[in-house]
């Protein structure tokens, strides 16, 4: 039996409302909330890892109690449901009020090891902080979320979990495309779990209203809960704490950089306090290597949130996080410091993180030139950022060909025209290989383990998506299971592993997506 330990309710003010509908939540950081039941759930997938982090196995997990409870439709002993209050930065704009607005918590598991999980329902129907919409999820993006969070896990980078997926039996209307079309899709509830969805906003809200009493105690509490390892004076711990959430966000861009993920919708709000992945909307994957990319067509125009910004991006968001702890830090130039640390550790890891994709045994200084001309010519020549470098391992330094090459290319036409530059730039990259010494099947086993086989590209969701969609769930399983193991060749499985097909080009869900969810 899992245990709960619901310490945000206990130790944090809470809203004196009980009613739930839409209003502004002062002097609080959560309102009680109760999910909103639905007419016919049934699971359409699970995650057996997240579910062993909570103890539970298969058999527990598929009970009519835990399918209530996963559904919104019923609690479990010791559950407490609740939403969060919080504020963010939205497109570089300051939003106000936002909160949990379709999360609902199920509060704090403790598993037997005596770690603590927050389980949050998504798609459970409104809260107090819903605004004008209907705290509904669809199952299109109840999947990619779904099968994202677990991709991310799997490929070693921090994010939230996600412990179950279950089809509602109810219609969501979305347009998706906000022009006029409103059509009934699909409803579903995600079950994500993480030590804490605790996000910058929480923290930017309190500040904005000058309210320095409710900061500081979400501070405490955050401090006590989720980063008990840091001591000090009052004054130190948060310096201390602010930098550590700068390293955390800078190694998160470093891996979402290096495995091709870009998240979309980089606002304060969705970003997490402990640096995981959070919030996966309307994310993609790069295929072909274009540092201007976003899958979001709501940031079509501006690129604010496109794969090369997201470090950049990060940084800003930092430094907004940094304004609001200014309301009750004495000396605000301690938190430049953690600043310079996000520089710091971005630039060491990032070093770190590309030596090994692209094979060097250690960055040197003057590396920089070569991985930077391999980068424009990925992107000149349109060529697929998973496959080259999967590809690159498989070169033989002593007997230079572009044939392993050859698949990760877009267009026939550029990848003639940069033939040429693709030798040279093999040459150079061949001679700084082996000037490492390092025995070329250590090296390709560097390269491999670094550079992921699998990813999930866009088109691979939308094809799972697809077929969920005319009720056959087996596509998201066999994905899943893929991408368990990215690092590692699958035979029979190479269909996973192809770059985008054309017909995906330019398709609704595979490289065109909105917020709408
Ligand atoms: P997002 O862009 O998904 O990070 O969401 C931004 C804000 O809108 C958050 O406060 C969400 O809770 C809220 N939100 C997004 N979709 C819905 C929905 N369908 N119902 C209620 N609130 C939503
Ligand atoms: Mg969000």
């Amino acid at each position: 039996m899992l245990c709960f330990d619901n310490r945000l309710v206990r130790e944090l003010p809470g809203d004196a409302a009980v009613h739930n509908y839409p209003r502004q939540v002062q002097g609080a950081l959560w309102s009680p909330v109760s999910p909103t039941p639905v007419a016919a759930p049934r699971f359409i997938a699970w995650s057996r890892e997240t579910a062993e982090l909570l103890d539970l196995g298969k058999r527990e997990l598929q009970s009519p109690k835990w399918l209530a409870a996963l559904s919104g439709n019923g609690i479990l002993p010791g559950m407490t449901t609740y939403a969060t209050c919080y504020g963010g930065h939205q497109f570089g704009s300051w939003a106000n009020q936002l909160g949990d607005g379709r999360a609902i918590f199920l509060g704090e598991a403790i598993n037997a090891a005596g770690q603590r999980f927050e389980l949050q329902l998504k798609g459970a129907g409104p809260t107090p902080y819903s605004r004008r919409a209907d705290g509904r999820a669809v199952l299109r993006s109840s999947i990619r979320e779904f099968l994202c969070s677990e991709a991310i896990h799997h490929l070693g980078a921090p994010t939230t979990r996600a412990l179950s997926l279950v089809a509602t039996g109810e219609t969501v209307v979305r347009d998706m495309f906000y022009d006029g079309h409103p059509v009934g899709e699909p409803g579903a509830v995600l079950c994500r779990v993480a030590p804490s969805f605790i996000r910058f906003g929480h923290f930017e809200l309190p500040a904005a209203r000058d309210d320095a009493p409710l900061l500081r105690q979400l501070l405490d509490f955050t401090l006590s809960r989720d980063f008990p390892e840091i001591t000090g004076t009052s004054e130190e711990r948060l310096a201390r704490w602010f930098s550590e959430v700068c390293e955390r966000t800078a190694r998160l861009m470093v891996h979402w950089m290096r495995v091709g993920f870009v998240h979309g919708v980089m606002n304060t709000d969705n970003m997490s306090i402990l640096g995981l992945t959070i919030d996966y909307g309307p994310y993609g994957w790069i295929d072909d290597f274009d540092p201007a990319w976003t899958p979001n067509t709501t940031d079509a125009q501006g690129r604010r949130y496109c794969f090369a910004r997201q470090p950049a991006v990060a940084r800003w968001n930092l430094e907004r996080l940094a304004g609001a702890l200014a309301l009750i830090t004495p000396d605000p130039k301690v938190l430049s410091a953690g600043l310079e640390r996000y520089d710091a550790t971005y630039t060491g890891e990032f070093q770190r993180a590309f030596a090994a994709k692209f094979g060097f045994v250690e960055w040197r200084d003057d590396d920089a030139p070569l991985v930077e001309q391999a980068f424009d010519l990925l992107h000149e020549a349109e060529v697929d950022m998973t496959l080259f470098f999967r590809g690159l391992a498989a070169v033989d330094p002593l007997a230079l060909s572009t044939a392993a090459l050859d698949d990760a290319f877009y267009d026939a036409t550029k990848r003639t025209a940069h033939a040429d530059a693709f030798m040279a730039w093999l040459t150079r990259w061949a001679d700084r290989v082996r000037s490492d010494g390092e025995h070329a099947t250590r090296r390709q086993a560097r390269m491999d383990a670094a550079n992921p086989r699998y990813v999930l590209r866009n088109y691979l969701a939308q094809e799972a998506i697809d077929r969920a969609e005319q009720g056959d769930s087996a596509a998201i399983h066999e994905l899943l299971d893929v991408l368990r193991r990215p690092y590692v060749e699958q035979p029979g499985k190479e269909n996973f592993g192809k770059k985008r097909p054309d017909w995906a080009r330019h398709k609704p869900g595979c490289s065109m997506l909105s917020c709408s969810s």
